[in-house]
């Protein structure tokens, strides 16, 4: 299964909030999130929305695990999401200096909380409900932004709070 090009910022598809996807179980829908799959694992990602491939759908998987790009990353399975909606957040806002495939060369700090609950469908179409907490709760906010249309840099406080990618490398090298 060969990789799909990923949205770079700027592409109208990033900014346009998505749609629901009307049968989970749709084949067309099960080769999409498997081509996401391949698509985030080849670049490297702990999470991909649909928009980020041309696909205004509210579909995102989340895959927390360690890599080049988050070494102190969880590990978890991935999981795919289908209509996700968020049920209610809390926990303390916590930061973090987040990076995103559609964003390339730039990651910015950013506070979400640090649990949520969500419902969404399975990939049978099955109704499921879930609490993320920690990074994988930070994953599916991302990814959730992406739904709606948004990015992480809809979500910093204040252009201090970039940093390029090169001197976040440099900086956590030297922590
Ligand atoms: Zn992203």
């Amino acid at each position: 299964m060969t990789p799909m090009a990923i949205a770079q910022l700027g592409e109208p598809v990033l900014r346009q909030p998505a749609q629901p996807v009307p049968d989970p179980r749709d084949p067309a829908i099960r080769t999409l999130w498997q081509r996401m799959l391949v698509t985030m694992e080849q670049a490297g990602g702990v999470g991909i929305a649909a928009p980020q491939v041309f696909e205004p759908l509210r579909l995102m998987i989340i895959a927390s695990r360690p890599n080049a790009r988050y070494p102190d990353a969880p590990q978890m399975d991935p999981v795919v999401l289908i209509n996700p909606e968020i049920e209610h957040t809390g926990g303390e806002s916590v930061s973090f200096v987040e990076g995103c495939l559609s964003v390339p060369g730039i990651r910015g700090r950013v506070w979400r909380p640090n649990e949520v609950t969500l419902r969404y469908l399975d990939t049978e179409g099955q109704p499921q409900r879930r609490t993320l907490s920690g990074f994988p709760a930070r994953i599916f906010l991302h990814e959730f932004d992406h739904l709606e249309g948004r990015t992480f840099l809809d979500q910093v406080n204040s252009p201090d709070d970039l940093i390029a990618q090169s001197v976040w490398e440099r900086q956590c090298q030297g922590a």
